[in-house]
């Protein structure tokens, strides 16, 4: 899953207009933030597999730390927490950060094949395997994706031409690493899938710059 999980963020502005979009991108995309350093680090493996899915060439061998089921609970509670801290008392926007860091593990378990971990040492794990059905995976995300950001376009309004091209460009940006990941060619080594992973940062970066020069309607 990688849009879906754009989608969520994009659609909680409604439910949390005073996070800016780039805390929200944060939350929804923690764990896979996580894991390309938790994969340079050694903690976490993945291997490069082609057909392991129709749809993904890799294969997720160990990632407790980044996406256990408890882990992502322990994550969520942190995550609010540390909002809670830095931000004070808001409770609507706790409680969407919350359910957005964990919507995390709901959506990745529907699209991995059971690769996903319950507990860091336990052998459970969870998946639907979505990926085997790649009409099925692209209708849901991008369903998903156009209606979340449909959401955001419209609960913000833009304050320049930086909140409206921004954005658009953004959106594509997004679509189109999605699709270049699922039709391209398998990454060559698995330093280069850590690699990749971290430049997902930039769209943190990317979400408070266009959120900042949005005002909600
Ligand atoms: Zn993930």
């Amino acid at each position: 899953m990688f849009i879906g999980h754009y989608a969520l963020a994009f659609g909680a502005k409604r439910m949390a207009p005073a996070v800016s979009l780039g805390t929200l991108f944060l939350a929804c995309q923690f764990a896979d933030l996580l894991w390309p350093t938790l994969l340079m680090l050694g903690v976490e493996v993945v291997e490069i597999d082609p057909g392991n899915t129709l749809l993904t060439p890799l294969n997720f061998v160990s990632y407790p730390y980044s996406h256990s089921l408890v882990m992502l609970l322990v994550w969520s509670a942190l995550f609010a927490i540390t909002y809670r801290l830095i931000r004070g008392s808001r409770p609507a926007a706790i409680a969407t950060l919350a359910v957005l860091v964990f919507s995390h593990y709901v959506l990745d378990v529907i699209t991995h094949r059971p690769d996903m971990p319950i507990t860091i040492g336990g052998t459970e794990r969870l998946g639907l395997g979505l990926w085997n059905h790649p009409a099925g995976t692209l209708a849901l995300e991008s369903a998903l994706f156009i209606a979340g950001a449909t959401v955001y376009a419209a609960s913000t309004r833009p304050r320049d031409r930086v909140g409206n091209i921004g954005l658009w460009s953004m959106i594509a940006a997004l679509g189109a690493i999605y699709f270049a990941a699922l039709y391209g060619p398998p990454p060559p080594n698995t330093a280069a899938v850590a690699g990749a992973g971290q430049l997902l940062w930039l769209f943190v970066l990317w979400g408070y710059w266009v959120d900042r020069h949005r005002v909600v309607r």
